[in-house]
């Protein structure tokens, strides 16, 4: 079933007499081109012309999830640049629907109803390193990027700072706002600043390390998720190993396998096998890594916890909270590491990890995280609360 001829043809001669007329405003002959034009012509359009960026309508947003569930979106942008940013949120704006952007999908749950608005994927790309005055190195990172090849760019150079966060799933961007964390690393400690596009300010500007309140898988662009699109962030790598002692599973991995041999490569090399053994591989299972954060109680709640589970896997922290292991809350209290329900059980070497073999199913994933939550909250009081981001 093909677009007439003519039809197409109208629309070409329309579309090359504004393209001619416009210098820059592009966002309204795209916004012309959504409204009137049928979709598949829309679209088509949008991508011919290399000068505007990859449009498309009604995307099934299973496949750019690695938990692969969710419906269609009405609109999916692929930005490339910060130009394209400022398009597709001007785009929204104008047909007023919501946002929603995306990086690389692999924190993300979006609904099985799908998303109605506009759903920006970030694609911009580029690293470049330079030297800083005090003989550190400053990585800048397109939030476009694979997170994972910061790592190796960064690793291969004998750079050290983000060794440990080898093989995460997911872009500069995603890391950027979910602080990703691994082996007692989290990238707010390598952070010199983030460069966003404000939605609020209509511009971007830079933030440094300070105003992005990272905390605990959090930052100020989590907490306000409708405001910030991060374009770029810098990153601050030494030419040393830090003081920082390397986690007892990789020590023991490196002394396996190198000898204890600890360039910044083995280090990353000795992560990437401890985690392909703990971790199911999100290119052949459906997976957001681990589902919930841990949990920090305050201290009442710790003691009585600790109490009936004496056991539990816990951190006291300096201000007498307590931080629990929330898989081994789903493994000994809930009793749930392994457990399949249909298509989506957690994972059998660790409980902390949800994996899902059905497609498109995102309620039963929603139901299967409420039950780990109900069985969690009815032994101890602890609410779990998803480190994945679940779109409504
Ligand atoms: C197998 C597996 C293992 C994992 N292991 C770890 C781990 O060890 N440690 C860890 O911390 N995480 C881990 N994760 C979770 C995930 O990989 C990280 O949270 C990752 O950083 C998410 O990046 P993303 O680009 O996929 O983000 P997405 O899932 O696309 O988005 C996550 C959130 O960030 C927002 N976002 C993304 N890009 C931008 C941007 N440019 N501007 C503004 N907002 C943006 C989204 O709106 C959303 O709110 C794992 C996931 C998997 C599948």
């Amino acid at each position: 079933m093909g677009v007439p001829v003519y039809y197409e043809s109208i629309f070409r001669v329309v579309f090359n007499a504004l393209r001619s007329d416009m210098t820059g405003g592009c966002t309204h002959i795209k916004t012309f081109f959504l409204e009137l034009a049928p979709p598949v012509v829309c679209v088509r359009k949008i991508k011919q012309n290399p000068n505007y960026m990859d449009c498309r309508e009604q995307v099934l947003l299973a496949d750019y999830t690695t938990l692969r569930a969710g419906g269609l979106a009405r609109y999916l942008f692929f930005v490339a640049s910060e130009d394209d940013i400022v398009d597709a949120l001007s785009c929204a704006e104008e047909k007023n629907i919501p946002i929603h952007i995306l990086g690389g999908g692999s924190n993300t749950l979006f609904s099985d109803e799908g998303f109605t608005g506009v759903v920006v994927h970030i694609k911009n790309k580029g690293i470049t390193f330079s030297h800083t005055d005090t003989g550190d190195v400053t990585c800048v990172a397109e939030a476009g990027e694979a997170w994972n090849d910061v790592v190796n760019s960064s690793v291969e150079r004998g750079f050290y700072g983000i060794e440990c966060l080898a093989t995460i799933p997911g872009t500069v961007g995603g890391a950027i706002v979910q602080n990703i964390g691994a082996y007692g690393s989290e990238v707010k400690d390598v952070v010199s600043w983030v460069e966003v596009y404000d939605m609020k300010k209509k511009k971007t500007i830079r933030l440094e390390k300070g105003m992005c309140n990272f905390g605990y898988r959090d930052s100020l662009f989590k907490k306000e998720p409708n405001r910030y699109v991060v374009v770029r962030a810098a990153l601050r790598f030494s030419h040393t190993v830090s003081e920082r002692t390397l986690h007892l599973d990789i020590v023991k991995e490196m002394e396996r396998v190198s000898n204890g041999v600890s360039g910044s490569r083995n280090i990353a090399e000795a992560v990437a096998r401890v985690r392909a053994r703990k971790l199911p591989d999100w290119k052949k299972i459906g997976t957001a890594g681990s589902f919930f954060k841990n949990p920090i109680v305050d201290d009442c709640t710790g003691r009585h916890v600790l109490e009936k589970y004496p056991d539990a896997v816990h951190t006291m922290l300096p201000d007498s909270r307590v931080k629990f292991a929330a898989g081994w809350l789903i493994d000994h209290v809930a009793g749930m590491r392994g457990v399949r329900e249909g298509n989506v059980g957690t994972w059998e070497h660790q409980a902390l990890v949800i994996v899902n073999e059905g497609r498109e199913n995102s309620e039963e994933i929603q139901m299967f995280m409420e039950k780990v939550q109900q069985k969690v909250h009815d032994q101890t009081g602890i609410m779990l609360e998803p480190e994945v981001v679940i779109v409504k």
